[in-house]
């Protein structure tokens, strides 16, 4: 289904049928709807090859700009392609709190460039927060590192020759130079799979610490109420 903006008519097809997608704002996966659509007439005199549209989030009518590239200009119609770059991308959120203050540092930008579609900064990131957690881990950290990660190739089922790439950015002992080069599909694993590294190292036991410190102080605080009473 292409879109078609035309001269006369305004928008001929293809905007009704909305546009499914995850809201840079809300974080919700919802439908958008055309919110703003450029004149016909003047970009059949202009002729740019993309073009910007404003669509409106169902879930919390934030504006989300997106860009389509141009596939036809005719006589009184513009088509477009169906496919569309998000110009602003969401945010990836993660219990930064939990980590250490320099990993945390280098895995915020990190995401940063993840979500700016900068995959292979992402990928050099990615390196230097890992390093910086395994110095925080202690003697021993990188091999436990090690450990969790497979263990997360494992439960995810990746095999190894798609894993190869993640493991060298993550362990690989090289210059930065050396690192491999990630498309977006294996940015998106080495992402889940470093989320799920610090998951496993900082935050379950930042949580767990937490919540039994919790559990402690009502205890204490109720033998106390029965030894005053
Ligand atoms: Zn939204």
């Amino acid at each position: 289904m292409m879109i078609i903006l035309d001269k006369e008519q305004g928008i001929e097809s293809g905007l009704e049928e909305r546009i499914g997608l995850e809201c840079p704002y809300c974080g919700v996966y919802a439908h958008m709807s055309p919110q703003s659509v450029p004149d016909a007439a003047s970009l059949l005199r202009d002729k740019p090859k993309h073009v910007g549209l404003v669509y409106q989030c169902d879930a919390c009518h934030a504006p989300v700009f997106l860009r389509f590239a141009v596939r036809e200009y005719a006589d009184n119609r513009v088509e477009l392609l169906r496919n569309f770059v998000e110009l602003e991308r969401p945010k990836e959120r993660f219990a930064f709190s939990y980590l250490p203050k320099h990993t945390e540092v280098m895995f915020r930008e990190a995401l940063s460039c993840y979500s700016n579609n900068s995959f292979n900064a992402f990928a050099s990131m990615c390196r230097r927060a890992a390093r910086s957690s395994f110095a925080a881990l202690g003697e021993g950290g990188k091999l436990r590192a090690f450990e969790e990660v497979l263990a997360a190739q494992d439960i995810a089922g990746i095999d190894d020759e798609t894993f190869a790439p993640i493991k060298a950015v993550l362990f690989g002992t090289g210059q930065q130079e050396d690192l491999p080069l990630l498309n977006r599909a294996q940015a998106g694993i080495l992402l889940e799979i470093l989320k799920d590294l610090f998951y496993q190292c900082f935050v379950r036991h930042g949580k767990l610490t937490r919540a039994i410190k919790v559990r402690q102080f009502f205890v204490s605080e109720e033998k106390n109420s029965l030894q005053s009473a």
